[in-house]
């Protein structure tokens, strides 16, 4: 919102006072041009960002070729592109730090996590009371309410601090250049502590709370790494072909999957699909031995080659004679990564009648 949709709209349409003015005045060419340059702007920021929180849940190469391609191919993906063009266009055009105060639960953690010691935003009382007008008299503050303006949540930071305060430190800049106007020294709105306010002394940073929070930190980051670490360079999964759970073809029972390797490693790899093998539950393992007791497996693909970041789905058929059914049993379906020799296993129930 500062960085970029701020000076954008600074850029476009001036300071503060100057929006207010047009914003208040007249249709004319000035204002028209105005508004539908900057319109156009936030349109296309919003539809970059779009893309760029779609990109978060489909692959890059996959969503560079949903840009390329008719929407009507893929309309989950454009649905969302264009839905989160909407929703950014609106926070950013208009509904703005109102996402701070209604949506965002910063301020409310915030109230809880500082303490009298803790670095904030804030006036200097003692320094700015009594406010006044005149500069020969009272405190300071020359109640000029231009840290009320500057503020984009539109809090009065001279109230204390708020949970609206977001941080932004607009306030210090605009206060700070009334002190210097004024000739007075600047800091009557600056990062200080409660303490410090109040009696001029900061005790130091190492206190009990940020031990805690450092240590409550630590302890994020090393979930952060162990679940790192596990992250798999692919995945693999066995789907039974949708409509029917088996096929009864005369005296054959037949199971047909469809297998889906996902590549998410940045470059392409191959994969070997290994064939189911016996499993204690399967049939006739303990009388008639383990090669009697696996159906027949046709894998047309055993080797796949897949390109990064992407997905290829293959065909595995199952096939037993009907006479040795005695019930659904499982069987695990391997698949190896010819470059690490890293294994996935997944479990299917092979069924029939
Ligand atoms: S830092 Fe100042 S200007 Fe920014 S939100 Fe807080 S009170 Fe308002
Ligand atoms: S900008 Fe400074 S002097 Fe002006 S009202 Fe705010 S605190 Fe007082």
């Amino acid at each position: 919102m500062e960085g970029v949709y701020r000076r954008v709209e600074r850029w476009i349409e001036g300071p503060r006072d100057a929006r207010i003015r047009r914003n208040l005045g007249p249709w004319t060419a000035g204002k028209v041009w105005r508004k539908a340059m900057k319109g156009g702007i936030f349109l296309f920021l919003a539809f970059l960002n779009a893309h760029v929180f779609v990109a978060y849940f489909i692959p890059a190469r996959e969503l560079l070729s949903v840009v390329r391609g008719n929407p009507a191919d893929h309309w989950t993906a454009f649905l969302w592109i264009m839905s989160w063009t909407v929703v950014l266009l609106f926070d950013y055009a208009w509904f703005r730090e109102q996402t701070c105060l209604i949506v965002c639960p910063y301020g409310r953690l915030q109230s809880a996590l500082i303490d009298a010691d803790t670095v904030i935003i804030g006036y200097d009382e003692v320094r700015g009371e009594p406010r006044s007008k005149r500069t020969d008299q009272g405190g300071d503050c020359i109640d000029c309410f231009r840290c009320v303006a500057a503020c984009p949540t539109g809090i009065d930071i001279r109230n204390g601090l708020q949970m609206e305060c977001i941080g932004c430190a607009n306030c210090v800049d605009a206060c700070d250049d009334v002190m210097r106007r004024i000739g007075r020294p600047e800091g009557l709105v600056r990062y200080d502590s409660e303490r410090g306010f109040r009696t001029g002394r900061r005790r130091g940073f190492f206190r009990a709370r940020v031990a805690l929070y450092a240590v409550l930190a630590l302890a994020g980051v090393g979930v952060f790494g162990a679940v790192s670490l596990r992250r798999t360079p692919f995945e693999v999964r066995v789907l039974r072909s949708t409509g029917l759970p088996y096929q009864l073809d005369g005296a054959v029972i037949r199971n047909i999957f469809t297998l889906r390797i996902q590549n998410k490693m940045s470059e392409r790899a191959v994969f070997f699909v290994r064939i189911p093998e016996e499993t204690d539950e399967s049939p006739g393992v303990a009388e008639a031995g383990a090669a009697a007791a696996l159906p027949d497996f046709t894998v047309p693909q055993p080797r796949l080659e897949i390109d990064a970041l992407a997905d290829v789905k293959t065909p595995i058929i199952a096939a037993m004679p009907r006479d040795r059914w005695e019930g659904p049993f499982p069987l695990t379906v391997s698949v190896a990564d010819s470059a690490t020799g890293r294994t996935r296993s997944v479990r299917v129930r092979f069924r029939g009648p």
